[in-house]
């Protein structure tokens, strides 16, 4: 939060909601961004390697995958995907809320496309919440890295590990 106070020169409490959903918005919309970068270098610290990234071949082009142990990995912005562990889910838009309803619906349900379509082709998936990253890279890659090599674990989310 203190990275955030800095960025933005002001206390978190003094956003407004529509400078809240903005903020949360612009993290992590597409590729490349910060949480997924913080979780890589996590990641090769804790010795997770030979993961490609976005893979068309993939379903749901997953932020990273490693073929060979059939693992993916996906990086949730929390505003996009609605996160229930943080601010992501109550920073609910106060303008357009049908638009934004259906968008969230949208995505709450291709994620569950993705992840059964999956689950078919034999592959397990690791969801990973940026707020969960911010928080501790470096327990998210040691998690991921456990995960990796261990081929019994079922589908999960870190947070239910
Ligand atoms: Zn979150």
């Amino acid at each position: 939060m203190r990275e955030i106070n800095k960025k933005h020169k002001m206390p978190t409490t003094a956003e407004t909601p529509q400078q809240r959903v903005s903020r949360l918005m612009k993290a992590n919309k597409s590729k490349g961004t910060k949480p997924e970068l913080l979780f890589r270098k996590a990641l090769w610290q804790a010795g997770g390697r030979g993961y490609r990234l976005h893979p068309k071949d993939v379903p749901g082009r997953p932020d990273m995958s490693f073929p060979g142990r059939k693992l993916a990995i996906f990086v949730h912005g929390c505003f996009w995907h609605q996160c229930p562990h943080c601010e992501g889910k109550k920073a609910y838009p106060r303008v357009n809320q049908d638009f934004w309803r259906n968008k969230f619906a949208e995505n709450a349900a291709r994620d569950a496309r993705v992840q059964g379509q999956l689950h078919e082709r034999g592959w397990r998936f690791i969801v990973l919440w940026e707020c969960e990253i911010h928080r501790d890279a470096d327990t998210c890659a040691r998690r991921a890295v456990e995960v990796l090599n261990s081929r019994t674990k079922p589908l999960l989310t870190l947070k239910t590990l």
